[in-house]
């Protein structure tokens, strides 16, 4: 099974023609509440590809978490360790989408801020992955990762948001998994589009057995390891929304790596899951189930 501490998420998402400048007031033409967190989109993911999954996290004492942990519940996702703090919020993000899908973002972290080292249970003794990303203080991420916490599971950490700080962790992951941009931060500013250029992630790498997947968006994905490479073309397919595409990648990798395929082989199929995720709006509701994938696979 897979565990993951992330951010648990209520998205609140306003559709208008055009985003607000400062100052601007712009009316909204539809909003929907949707579920989503970087932490939740994931193991969502995972969940749908079939792997056992448990959630690690926080969320206020409101209807929002009660809308989340329902959420996290109904796709069979393990939610014992998701903490019910009080007199904080569900953390949540307030999202503008123009009529060209640009979007702006805020993010008010509120219970998924507050998650602390004490809140991380030890892992199951079933559990062969760690999964996290940067939307939860690091001092919770830090305890987690930790060779005494961690024993001989495989840890994954998709670095995002880019945060310098988070490359402080990079010593105890053993998968990192970043997309371009996340990539170009870490490395200095570097202009990261072909495959080629993945390999500057050898730079961040601080023991020999480590490797780190760059997505490239409609360029699919490449795993790089200090003296190999493996790349991964993208799924053919035309986006409809490329909201929670990194995290179904994200997700579903671990799930694939945790039913015991090798990083070759695990690639291109979620390359394929997060091509169906482009299908659908939002985070959560966008992730496809496993038998969509392997039928996308089989086209
Ligand atoms: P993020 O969503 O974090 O910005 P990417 O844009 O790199 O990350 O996308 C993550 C993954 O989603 C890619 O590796 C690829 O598998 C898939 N993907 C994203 N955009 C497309 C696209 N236009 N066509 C096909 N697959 C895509």
């Amino acid at each position: 099974s897979i565990e993951i501490l992330g951010s648990i998420n209520v998205d609140i998402v306003a559709s208008v023609d055009m985003l607000p400048r400062g100052g601007e007031t712009v009316l909204a033409h539809a909003t929907q509440r949707l579920a989503g967190g970087k932490g939740a989109n994931q193991a969502v993911a995972a969940s749908r590809m079939g792997a056992p999954v448990r959630m690690i996290g926080a969320i206020g004492a409101d209807e929002g978490g009660e809308f989340m942990a329902a959420t996290l519940r109904d796709d069979a996702i393990d939610c014992s360790a998701v903490s019910v703090l009080d007199g904080v919020p569900t953390g949540a993000a307030y999202i503008a989408v123009d009529a060209e899908g640009e979007n702006q973002i805020i993010v008010a972290p509120g219970a998924n801020g507050a998650v602390t080292p004490q809140i991380i249970p030890a892992p199951q003794e079933s559990s062969r992955i760690l999964l996290s990303q940067l939307e939860i203080p690091l001092p919770a991420l830090a305890a987690f990762f930790a060779p005494e916490n961690a024993g001989d599971r495989l840890r994954i950490l998709n670095a995002a948001p880019a945060i310098d700080a988070g490359a402080d962790l990079f010593d105890n992951v053993d998968v990192l998994i970043v997309n371009q941009h996340e990539l170009a931060q870490y490395c200095g500013g570097v202009l990261v589009e072909r495959v080629e250029d993945t390999f500057i992630a050898r730079e961040l790498m601080k023991r020999p057995d480590q490797c780190v997947v760059v997505t490239l968006g409609a360029a699919g994905a490449c795993a790089v390891w200090p003296d190999d490479h493996f790349y991964a073309r993208a799924f053919k397919i035309t986006p409809v929304d490329t909201i929670g595409a990194g995290d179904c990648f994200v997700g579903a990798l671990a799930a694939l790596l945790a039913q015991g395929c090798v990083l070759k082989e695990a690639l291109p199929i979620a390359n394929a899951a997060a091509a169906q995720a482009t299908q659908k709006a939002g985070g959560v509701p966008a992730m496809p189930n496993r038998a969509a994938v392997e039928a996308a696979l089989k086209e």
